[in-house]
């Protein structure tokens, strides 16, 4: 079965009042969107990797690779308007590098669709999506929320809510490359906020599995610093594993 994985770097990164989008930001060192291609190719060296940028930042991508040595393949498709335009020209190249086949002899092939700003995601993370899309049509990460939820009201008041009734959805969403394929075709609402959505419009069962806590999308400028503490926790690891062995 073949696996691809859309990373999604199309937006602005506006949130983090940055010169640059956030993906592009040193993570110890290395642009975050570097660490989170590894994390694909690490678990899978056959996945194919395609990669969505701001066509305005195809020459500082270029630039950044050649700068840290950069040489992991990967193809590359252009960011659009919304997250879904990305994702839908993401998908594309998809369609472009499965090749022209006619359905009865269509090899199932998964697509994984994940934010290129969550470098985090791991082989355990992976493997539990994939392995799960291959028996379902569309997976999700989840987590459970730790702090207390409350609803606004239009009056200004607020009201206690039942946490356990809700989870936190995470990337990479994975499914049947065909069946998302199909589910981009509908044409853009505002409440598709993540490609779950989009499958559910049309028609499609979500399944869940766990996610990961450490799986953060890196928005602000806290979480950064954040994700900088624990990459300086994993090369600490790294060490006392390789002191350990001798
Ligand atoms: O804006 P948000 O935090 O939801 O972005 C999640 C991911 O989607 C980011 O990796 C961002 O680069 C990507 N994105 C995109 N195209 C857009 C907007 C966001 O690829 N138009």
């Amino acid at each position: 079965m073949k696996k691809f994985a859309i990373i999604v770097a199309g937006g602005s990164g506006k949130r983090m009042a940055a010169q640059v989008p956030k993906q592009f930001l040193p993570l110890n060192g290395k642009p975050i969107l570097m660490h989170t291609l590894e994390a694909f190719h690490a678990y899978d060296a056959d996945l194919q990797l395609v990669l969505v940028l701001p066509e305005a930042q195809l020459d500082y991508w270029i630039e950044l690779c050649e700068q840290h040595g950069f040489t992991l393949p990967h193809a590359i498709a252009f960011g659009g308007k919304e997250r879904y335009d990305s994702v839908k020209n993401g998908l594309l190249m998809v369609q472009q590098l499965r090749g022209p086949q006619q359905a009865s002899q269509a090899e199932k092939a998964l697509v994984a669709v994940h934010d290129a700003v969550r470098p985090f995601v791991d082989n355990a993370l992976l493997e539990r999506c994939y392995a799960k899309a291959a028996e379902v049509v569309a997976v999700v990460p989840v987590q459970p929320l730790v702090e207390s939820l409350r609803r606004l009201k239009p009056d200004g008041g607020s009201q206690a809510e039942d946490r356990s009734q809700f989870c936190h959805v995470q990337t990479p969403q994975v499914f049947d490359a065909d069946a998302l394929w199909e589910a981009y075709k509908r044409p853009y609402r505002d409440d598709f906020t993540d490609d779950a959505s989009v499958m559910e419009a049309a028609g499609y069962t979500i399944s869940l599995v766990d996610g990961w806590r450490r799986n953060i999308k890196i928005t602000t400028q806290e979480d950064l610093d954040l994700a900088n503490f624990w990459k300086s926790c994993e090369a600490q690891e790294k060490i006392r594993e390789a002191q350990e062995k001798g």
